[in-house]
């Protein structure tokens, strides 16, 4: 995949990975959980969340999930406060194998937006408040409850683990809306890609 040949190319150059944009498969697909008795996860896995958390920054978003910059592995990354604190690391969270074990009764429909999806918005409702179980970057199997947009980033990372992603869960009105964003941004990823195979699951 051309995608691979950028990302260590880049790597060399120590700049983070390119963003796996809409209309590639590999946003559809479902991350592994990450095998902590595994030689080949626990060698890669240091490397892999540095690159998570670089490019998190470096592009600018508050959250970014594995599939995102090709890594199929069940790790996010986020950090919903530094873009409006002005200052990085502070309120960054890693999981790995993060997985919702609760959820409030309560939806709240919130805006959404997405690195992989360039220039489209939208608003999706998800429950207001999740219980998450995860191991931390000390190995520790944690749980806690969060709301607000901690509960949002996490949810719509997670989902990115499962393939999912936050357009194809906005109510119909809104997606026709964006429809020909998401057409045309799957045709610039045909052009780019020259024929590689795309990802028609989003078609509404
Ligand atoms: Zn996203």
């Amino acid at each position: 995949m051309p995608q691979k040949e950028i990302s260590k190319k880049q790597k060399n150059q120590n700049l983070p990975p390119p963003i796996v944009l809409y209309g590639n498969l590999i946003l559809s697909q479902k991350s592994t959980l990450v095998d902590f008795d595994s030689s080949s996860d626990m060698e890669h896995l240091d490397a892999n969340i540095i690159e998570m958390i670089s490019a998190m920054y470096s592009y600018g978003g508050i959250g970014l999930a594995g599939p995102q910059i090709n890594i199929m592995k069940r790790i996010i990354v986020w950090d919903h406060q530094w873009v409006t604190k002005k200052k990085k690391y502070e309120n960054l969270h890693v999981m790995i194998n993060p997985e919702v074990i609760h959820s409030s009764e309560e939806d709240i429909g919130l805006y959404e937006n997405c690195l992989s999806i360039p220039e489209v918005a939208g608003s999706v409702y998800r429950p207001k408040e999740v219980t998450v179980r995860y191991v931390d970057t000390d190995f520790e199997t944690k749980e806690e409850i969060f709301d607000g947009t901690s509960a949002r980033v996490i949810q719509h990372e997670i989902d990115h683990l499962d393939g999912k992603l936050f357009v194809n869960q906005m109510t119909k009105y809104e997606r026709d809306e964006i429809s020909h964003f998401l057409v045309a941004l799957r045709q610039a990823y045909n052009e780019y890609s020259k024929g590689d195979e795309t990802d028609d699951s989003s078609t509404s």
